[in-house]
């Protein structure tokens, strides 16, 4: 804060800073009760196929249902989960929802989606990130490649032995792994060599001014190549316009998702716009 400031400015910033450690207090003992109060409920976005327009797949995304506060985005409580470990078990209730929720829609006749999942760097450090996939997977009778891990390049350029061990087993069990918000991590490509990965997600960072700025465009085309050569797919996040959608089309991009598609739905919304899609 600028020294001008003067007291009342100093003054304004503490009660700022009181506000948010209050709110994380709140938050991160409200948290703690979360899950048995079963506060918790994910939202789905379409992923779709640039080439078929169909939908392939849908990433779940959590929400948290807090009892006063109202309907909160992982933005706001994610952090604070994972500085308290309480990621772990919320964690392994989205895996395990997400995978129930991806078999009963092919139970009911939907054609199969794969279900993305993202992940966060406590989750292979503690817990049994392995055991809980692959329980989840059996509990739900949901086939491994119908579900997707989402990496991030944090998790990747740790050279800890066990998270290469961890994502080998992983590839193991047949689930799918694509690394999240590609390109805004770190400028070291070398994990893609040692991890066995099936997609880059492009940042929607290089996405919203796609059309106007040609440093993102060219960003973009880089990331397609890359993704080419290695034989990796692509999905572009962020998509909110027609005109990026035909850009994307062009440059090669695999697939897509954005609120020009559609929002993250809850899982009834997300089953009747794909009904309505077929149809
Ligand atoms: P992410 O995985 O990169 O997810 C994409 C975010 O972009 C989501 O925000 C999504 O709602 C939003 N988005 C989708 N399409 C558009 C669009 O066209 N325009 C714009 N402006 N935004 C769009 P959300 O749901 O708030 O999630 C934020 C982040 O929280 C996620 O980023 C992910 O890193 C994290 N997150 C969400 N669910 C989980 C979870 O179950 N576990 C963990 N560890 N992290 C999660
Ligand atoms: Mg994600
Ligand atoms: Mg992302
Ligand atoms: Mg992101």
């Amino acid at each position: 804060r600028a020294k001008g400031a003067g007291r009342n400015g100093y003054r304004f910033f503490d009660r700022e800073m009181d506000k948010d450690v209050g709110e994380r207090l709140r938050l991160s003992n409200d948290l703690r009760l979360a899950l048995a109060r079963n506060e918790f409920v994910l939202h789905y976005q379409p992923q779709i196929d640039l080439r078929t327009q169909e939908v392939i797949g849908a990433e779940a995304l959590i929400r948290w249902q807090h009892p006063e506060l109202g309907l909160l985005a992982p933005g706001r409580f994610i952090g604070i989960a994972e500085d308290t470990g309480l990621i772990v078990p919320i964690g392994e209730w989205v895996i395990r929802m997400a995978c129930h929720q991806a078999a009963a829609w092919q139970r009911a006749g939907l054609p199969p989606l794969v279900v993305a999942v993202n992940l966060s760097a406590v989750q292979f450090m503690r817990g049994d990130l392995v055991g809980t996939v692959a329980s989840a997977l059996a509990t739900s009778a949901l086939p491994s490649r119908c579900l997707e891990l989402e990496l991030t390049e944090s998790i990747l350029i740790q050279d800890a032995e066990n998270i290469l061990g961890t994502v080998q087993r992983l590839n193991a069990i047949g689930v799918q792994m694509s690394i999240d918000d590609f390109g805004t991590g770190y400028s070291s490509l070398s994990y893609l060599k040692r991890f066995a990965v099936d997609k880059l997600k492009v940042d929607q960072s290089f996405v919203r001014d796609l059309c106007s700025d040609p440093d993102d465009a060219a960003i973009v085309r880089a990331i397609i190549q890359l993704a080419r050569s290695l034989g990796l797919k692509t999905i572009a996040e962020g998509v909110e316009t027609a005109e990026i959608l035909a850009l994307l089309q062009e440059l090669g991009c695999d697939e897509a998702q954005g609120y020009y598609f559609a929002k993250p739905l809850p899982a009834d919304n997300f089953s009747a716009f794909l009904s309505q899609r077929l149809s």
